[in-house]
């Protein structure tokens, strides 16, 4: 999952992102408005933190323009100004939900889990592929009765590749969702992760799940 955070503080900025990071998200950082509207418009996000007193343009008109040119993701406004008016004008131009400064930090996650069960609809509190299980609040991915530890990019991809079974997710997509703008196009790093990620939950002699597809990527099957 990948997530845009529109944030002036830097060191707010950062600490949010770090938080996210730990929990397995891919974050950019626009620290104004107009920085928000061209990433969200050039790369795939799946939820947008939104702040409201911002440079440039503010997080209402932001909201508004995104709303207007397209943009469908879930966006969460997070800011100080926590009267009813601004609650209200931030809900009617086209936020999801609002969450007032200081915030608890692990309310901010959840509330994000939230948002995205809703708008991916094959998104379940535990995802099952055959005998493979993930767990989306507390991360714990089991093969049978084995539990599998996975490094925060190898359950990204696989939360990914889940979300999309027997589809075919290319490169593209991953770096879209599993990545931040930061990605190195031109490294095989998702072909080492993904081997990684074989090594940890493919288990000889029961069904193999991630499969390569020549030419396009891979697909996660539930056989
Ligand atoms: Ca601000």
């Amino acid at each position: 999952m990948r997530i845009l955070v529109v944030e002036d503080e830097k060191r707010l900025a950062s600490f949010i992102k770090k938080g996210f990071e730990e929990q397995s998200y891919a974050v950019d950082i626009a620290g104004d408005g107009k920085e928000a509207e061209f990433l969200a418009h050039t790369n795939d996000y799946d939820l947008i933190l939104l702040d409201i007193l911002l440079p440039k343009q503010d997080g209402w008109k932001t909201c508004e323009n995104l709303r207007n040119g397209g943009i469908e993701i879930p966006i969460i406004m997070l800011t100080a100004l926590g009267e009813v008016s601004s609650r209200i004008r931030g809900l009617d131009n086209g936020a999801d939900d609002y969450i007032t400064k200081p915030f608890e930090f692990d309310e901010l996650l959840a509330r994000v889990r939230a948002h995205l069960r809703r708008s991916h609809s094959t998104m379940n509190l535990v995802m099952e592929v055959s005998n493979l299980k993930l767990d989306t609040r507390t991360r714990k991915v089991e093969r049978g009765s084995d539990e599998v530890q996975l490094t925060n990019k190898e359950f990204a991809l696989l939360e990914y590749l889940i979300l999309n079974k027997n589809k075919i997710v290319t490169r593209t997509m991953i770096t879209e969702h599993v990545w931040d703008i930061h990605f190195d196009a031109g490294s095989n790093v998702i072909d080492v992760i993904v081997n990684y990620l074989r090594k940890k939950i493919e288990i000889p002699g029961e069904p193999k799940l991630i499969h390569t597809i020549r030419g396009a990527g891979y697909m996660l099957k539930d056989e």
